[in-house]
């Protein structure tokens, strides 16, 4: 049996392209976001006709809804995500590129956490852009590919037949519809409502598992009266210490170019502090960090801000549950994260590689996807030890909650870790591939690398 790091590295490395194999008629994907669209491009490869059902009016201009009332706020693309958004949609970043998203190499990002600039081995570039830019690319590359097309309307429960899912029921302009479907795969998001279909048809609802810690973000977009080219900081993070008094009420922020000449300007507040809402109390919160938020804040407005609440993390387990075949489930309807952590896309990105590896395999399609499943819990297994298991040890830190000795000790052994990223070149690469999603944690876990991690604090 192969273990969680063998089974993360071959999804990472992926399969690569091959000749169509066709395997179904008709397959619906369940919302068009980032998720739903890569899960309809690995579809495309295996049916006739792939329909993306998507309740918000998406496209060029129309880039927020009801759907996914967050597309507005900052979201960074991690190395990871970008490698197999590429692997799925070849000559996707340098399309990016070319149509205006920033490249920032090593060299031009800065990342400082407390009072300490980050070091630069195992850092990757960025793709630098909004979220409804790369969301329009990648949509406008999937709806190129023959067979595959959106409908717009609400999905509003699942039809079974043999325990399989057979279709789904949809609004759509006032009128209830169905659409038969030989694959069917739930990409509708944080609040889905595919727990309730599956109660609906008899089965039990996937255990959701929360790990709660608000953040709020307040993004705004600036003006760049300049090229983004390698002489000056393109990227930069700012982890502010509880406290600060330059920081009021904002625990985080970043600063990046984006396309169409802006700076994306970001603040992060973890509880109940809330990043500034008016302009002026946004600039006095950031204008005093290191170059370039005070040429970014001072810059004119090209988006007000605006602001979101997320409540923390969430994950359902897909993997542990009876489920009808014919099924499969991506993205945030899986395992939602604090956004701090920046793994959403990615995550999805690689549940898309699950599917590839999935329906480019022998499996027996009339019986549950057992298979997609398991190797989707070991990318959320990955991605949610980085992002909610260090939300829980600073939420249980901060409330000075005892938690059983195997479990303090882990938290420890990261807690130091992520202490010497900050002096330690070796340490630095490992874990910044393993927060990228490029690599198993379990590269943390090497005695070697704790003997590294442990030294900076030894001679100090
Ligand atoms: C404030 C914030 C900041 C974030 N920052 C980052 C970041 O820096 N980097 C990153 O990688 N990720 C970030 N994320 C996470 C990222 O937004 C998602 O993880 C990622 O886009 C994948 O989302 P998704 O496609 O699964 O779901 P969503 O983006 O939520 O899309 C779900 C889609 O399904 C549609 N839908 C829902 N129900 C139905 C239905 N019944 N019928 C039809 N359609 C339906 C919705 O309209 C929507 O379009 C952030 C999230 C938030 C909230």
């Amino acid at each position: 049996m192969s273990s969680s790091a063998e089974v993360f590295d071959t999804i990472v490395r992926g399969v690569p392209l091959r000749e169509p194999s066709i395997k179904f008629g008709t397959a619906c994907v369940i919302g068009g976001s980032v998720a739903g669209l890569l899960a309809a491009r690995v579809l495309s490869d295996h049916a006739r006709r792939v329909v993306i059902v998507e309740r918000d009016d998406l496209g060029p201009g129309r880039d927020s809804g009801p759907g996914a009332p967050h597309r507005n706020q900052a979201h960074g693309l991690l190395r990871g995500g970008q490698v197999q958004i590429e692997s799925l949609l070849p000559g996707f970043t340098d399309e990016a590129r070319r149509r205006g998203a920033v490249w920032a190499e090593v060299h031009q990002q800065r990342v400082v956490l407390g009072d300490h600039r980050q070091r630069d081995e195992g850092r990757e570039p960025v793709l630098s852009a909004t979220r409804p830019f790369l969301e329009e690319l990648i949509r406008e590359r999937v709806l190129r590919l023959p067979g595959v097309t959106v409908i717009r309307g609400v999905v509003s429960g699942l039809e079974y037949h043999d325990d399989a899912v057979a279709g789904v029921r949809y609004r759509a302009d006032g009128t209830e519809s169905r659409l038969d479907s030989e694959f069917t795969v739930d990409a509708s998001g944080r609040s889905g409502k595919l727990a309730e279909w599956l109660e609906a048809g008899g089965y039990h609802r996937p255990h959701l598992e929360r790990v709660d810690l608000p953040v709020t973000y307040a993004t705004a977009l600036f003006r760049r009266d300049r090229p983004a080219d390698g002489s000056s900081m393109l990227v930069g993070v700012k982890q502010l210490k509880p406290g600060d008094p330059r920081a009021d009420g904002v625990s985080g922020a970043l600063v990046q170019a984006v396309e169409d000449d802006r700076w994306l300007v970001v603040a992060m507040s973890y509880g109940e502090s809330r990043p500034a809402r008016s302009l002026e109390a946004f600039r006095a919160a950031l204008g005093g960090l290191h170059d370039p938020f005070p040429e970014a804040l001072d810059s004119p407005v090209a988006q007000e801000i605006q602001t979101y609440r997320l409540a923390g993390n969430r994950r359902r387990d897909f993997a542990g549950t009876r489920l009808p075949a014919r099924l499969a489930a991506v993205g945030d309807a899986v395992a939602s994260f604090n956004p701090i952590y920046g793994q959403g896309m990615t995550s999805a990105a690689l549940h898309a590689a699950c599917l590839r590896l999935f329906l480019g395999g022998e499996s027996d399609l009339s019986r549950p996807a057992a298979d997609f499943f398991a190797m989707e819990e070991v990318v959320v297994d990955a991605a949610w030890l980085m992002s909610a298991g260090n939300d829980e040890a600073l939420r249980d830190a901060a409330a000075g909650r005892p938690v059983p000795a195997d479990v303090q000790a882990q938290r420890e052994a990261m807690a130091l870790i992520r202490r010497a990223t900050l002096v330690d070149p070796v340490v630095s690469a490992t874990f910044q591939k393993v927060r990228y999603l490029l690599a198993h944690p379990a590269a943390l876990s090497d005695p070697a690398l704790l003997e590294r991690a442990g030294a900076p604090l030894r001679s100090s």
